[in-house]
């Protein structure tokens, strides 16, 4: 099997985006600032507004983001949660957490006041989490896992024992650019983060576990609820 062509939006992705999917003039900012620094890999605006869905279908108040980039995908979820929502967002690359910082600062201060940027290691601040007064008592509503792929299990571990009872666990990427159903290796890829991205799907598809399913987004995107 070859892998899709995944440089090019497809026609009926676009036709989503431009009908239910609207940027508004900080979310075109913050995608293009990704842009213009070399790494395009922020969700799609279609994808945006699937992550304000589940927000608002499970009634979300927390939120831990691994992987913030500049803030884009951040974004879209801020503006779905409550107004004492909050979602925290964590970044280890220096850039990133500059351009960041930056971008929230823009942002009016209700969007800005449900954004806490961790920076650090996501492994790192997640066991910090772990113990901190953030947690809630039942446990985290949400993860959204988007940073280095070789780690989702890792991170998938942690979200077992962190995300509450009916919360929602969300990896995004997760055909690994074709890789989990295909024979091929796609380019840069290794072994080693196949395997674990197909650990990582085949554990969210325990149905003693979860309620799960992969949605075909363009990049794959898993959902799953913890039960
Ligand atoms: N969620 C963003 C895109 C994230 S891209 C959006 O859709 O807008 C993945 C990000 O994860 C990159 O910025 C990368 O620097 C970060 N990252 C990768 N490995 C990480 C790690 N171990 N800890 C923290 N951040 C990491
Ligand atoms: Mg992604």
């Amino acid at each position: 099997m070859k892998f899709e062509q995944i440089n090019k939006t497809p026609t009926k992705i676009q036709y989503i985006r431009d009908l239910f999917a609207k940027e508004d003039e900080l979310l075109k900012e913050f995608r293009e600032k990704s842009i213009k620094f070399g790494r395009p890999i922020s969700i799609g605006a279609e994808e945006g507004k699937l992550l304000q869905l589940f927000i608002k279908m499970n009634k979300i108040k927390n939120i831990i983001e691994l992987g913030t980039l500049t803030g884009y995908s951040a974004l879209w979820m801020a503006k779905a949660l409550p107004e004492d929502g909050k979602i925290y967002t964590i970044e280890f690359d220096p850039t990133c957490i500059n351009i960041s910082k930056e971008n929230f600062a823009k942002l009016p201060s209700d969007l800005r006041n449900k954004i806490e940027l961790l920076e650090g290691k996501a492994l790192d601040k997640l066991k910090e989490l772990e113990k901190s007064p953030k947690k809630p008592q039942s446990g985290f509503d949400m993860i959204f896992i988007d940073a280095d792929k070789n780690n989702y299990v890792n991170y998938l571990d942690w979200a077992e024992k962190n995300i509450k009872k009916g919360g929602l666990i969300v990896g995004d990427n997760t055909f690994l650019f074709g890789a989990v159903y295909s024979d091929d290796l796609p380019h840069r890829t290794r072994p080693t983060t196949k395997e674990a991205m197909q650990e990582f799907n085949r554990r969210l598809a325990d149905s003693n576990k979860f309620d799960g399913v992969i949605l075909p987004t363009e990049e794959g995107m898993t959902v799953a609820i913890k039960k």
